[in-house]
């Protein structure tokens, strides 16, 4: 792949690493606005809302964080662009929609097809 199109690409996950960051700390103003707000009128029930809420965009968020930090890993090892299935590599313009993306098109299909295999009961 070009290193120029590597670049671009390097500089889109840096910026979409600073969009979720900026987005976890609105989170965590809000979260704390909205705790002292709930001790004064007790709205225990909303507050179990908003904070399974929040536990759920927070998983969602590191995640992506850790994808993101771990495309730039391999930027920095030369492997980024590289299938972690198959080891083929990944045609620039998926990279260039998801450039966190570990897999190609084909992997991918095959790993979401792995999940989504209910868990077998005794
Ligand atoms: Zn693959």
């Amino acid at each position: 792949m070009p290193a120029k199109e590597i670049d671009l690409l390097k500089e889109k996950l840096i910026s979409m690493r600073q969009d979720i960051l900026q987005c976890l700390q609105h989170l965590d103003d809000g979260w704390q606005y909205l705790a002292e707000k709930d001790s004064e009128f007790e709205e225990e029930a909303q507050k179990a809302d908003l904070s399974e809420l929040y536990a759920q965009l927070d998983e969602r968020e590191k995640e992506e964080i850790e994808a993101i930090d771990h495309a730039l890993e391999k930027i920095g090892s030369l492997q980024y662009g590289k299938c972690e299935g198959c080891s083929k590599q990944i045609p620039l313009p998926r990279l260039q929609v998801l450039p966190a993306t570990r897999f190609c098109l084909a992997c991918s299909a095959k790993a979401e097809e792995k999940e989504r295999i209910p868990p077998a009961f005794p």
